[in-house]
């Protein structure tokens, strides 16, 4: 008997971007609030950055008809500190200016004061020829009035605080943070914090699926609701999930989503609602499964993904599926990754029949280093790697090879 053949995520991420349909909430926030936050407008200049035409140096304003030749002396006629605004220069005299303050009219140039020296009685002697606009910064240089300076789908960092700051907005209109009920399965799993390392029950393992997810959730801008571990019994996985489905936007779940009978996340989705997706030709991470639990009204229903339970391919389909995914419902148009044509230091003979997530490490002659062991439960190889190689399927691997690298600070960024 023939299985059939996986689904490619190449396949996949197209029907699951589809599911994803932008939130309609929408939030106004305060702009020093909005980091990682989803812009849901355009941002528009109502001003010029910047205003006017200033000064980029402290020195001094003049005309430069005054200063054609090196030695012109001209009288020092006004002081012009950044947060002020000079009157007219007349032929012959300076403006003594700082870095900041608006150019006087009639002046259209500044020099910088290590090329004038001071004299007796209020005036200077420039000593080179001064050209045309210089150390002038340019009203508008920064943003024009009436320019789109951010774009509604991105997401805000830092400099984008800055800008619209920077043309006087105080508040920014974005994306509401989708709502992510979390949970493990899984009765081998403890916290940490409830049993003692020395104490641990034969059989036991930490919880470490719930660290990594929860983070990553949260860097994404969505807000977790923790559910804890849900027993391996399918009435509580079942009881779970409806719970959760009511006000939440997404369930997400580790473990528990492969065949054995102790794997209870599929058939609870197919009790409730519908799976959609389910094992996709990646490694680690096959057992992936993405579906929908129905709130109880016609139509009406919250996005559920299922990741396995083993550390890594839990790490790794997060940041392949659930990453896109969440911010696809905040409106983000562009979720794709960027990879990074880099030289393999490292031979990979066996070639697998599904697309791999290598981890591996830059090291200082510009490569790529191989986690020794890939195995999909040694979360070491995550620690200690930069970045996975995103190996096509069927593909072997020799020292020297172009492969595509993907950096985990982007992904997690
Ligand atoms: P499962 O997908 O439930 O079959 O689990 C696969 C493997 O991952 C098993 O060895 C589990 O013990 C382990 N595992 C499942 N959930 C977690 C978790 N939250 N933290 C650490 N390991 C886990
Ligand atoms: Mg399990």
């Amino acid at each position: 008997m023939t299985r059939p053949a996986l689904l490619s995520l190449d396949e996949a991420m197209p029907q699951l971007l589809a599911q994803a349909k932008p939130l309609e909430a929408k939030q106004t926030i305060s702009t020093f609030d909005a980091d990682g936050r989803v812009l849901a407008q355009d941002v528009v200049a109502a001003l010029q950055v910047p205003p006017q035409d200033n000064s980029s140096m402290d020195g001094y304003a003049v005309r430069t008809a005054d200063c054609a030749q090196a030695g012109a002396v001209l009288r020092v006629t006004q002081r012009i500190p950044a947060g002020t605004y000079g009157t007219p220069l007349n032929a012959g005299e300076t403006a003594r200016i700082f870095t900041g303050a608006p150019i006087p009219l009639g002046a259209d140039a500044v020099v910088m004061q290590e090329d004038c020296e001071v004299l007796e009685g209020e005036k200077i002697k420039v000593s080179k020829s001064v050209p045309p606009a210089q150390w002038i910064r340019r009203s508008g240089e920064d943003v024009k009035r009436g320019a789109k300076v951010l774009t509604q789908g991105m997401r805000l960092t830092p400099a984008e605080l800055g800008l619209a700051a920077s043309i006087g907005l105080a508040q920014l209109q974005v994306s509401a943070r989708p709502r992510v009920a979390l949970f493990s399965t899984g009765d081998e799993l403890v916290m940490p914090g409830d049993v003692a390392p020395e104490a641990m029950p034969a059989g036991a393992i930490y919880n470490s699926n719930r660290f990594f997810l929860r983070a990553m959730l949260q860097r994404l801008g969505c807000e977790v609701t923790d559910l804890g571990i849900v027993p391996d019994k399918r009435e509580a996985t079942i009881a779970a999930m409806r719970e959760a489905a009511q006000h939440h936007d997404l369930i997400l779940t580790s473990g528990g989503v492969s065949v054995g009978e102790e794997d209870h996340i599929k058939p609870a989705v197919e009790a409730l609602g519908e799976l959609n997706l389910w094992q996709l030709a990646i490694k680690p991470g096959k057992p992936f499964a993405y579906g929908k639990v129905n709130r109880g009204f016609e139509g009406d229903a919250c996005h559920f993904m299922g990741l396995p339970g083993n550390p890594v391919s839990s790490f790794v389909t997060f940041l392949l599926l659930v990453r896109p995914f969440v911010l696809a419902l905040q409106g983000v148009t562009q979720t794709e990754v960027k990879r990074t044509e880099m030289t393999a230091h490292f031979d990979w003979p066996r070639a697998d029949k599904r697309r791999e997530f290598l981890r591996v490490k830059r090291n200082a002659q510009g490569g790529l280093d191989l986690f020794p062991n890939q195995s999909s439960g040694v979360l070491t190889s995550a620690v200690w790697g930069d970045g996975v190689v995103d190996n096509p399927a069927g593909q072997t691997i020799s020292k020297g090879d172009t492969v595509r690298f993907i950096s985990f600070a982007e992904w997690l960024a």
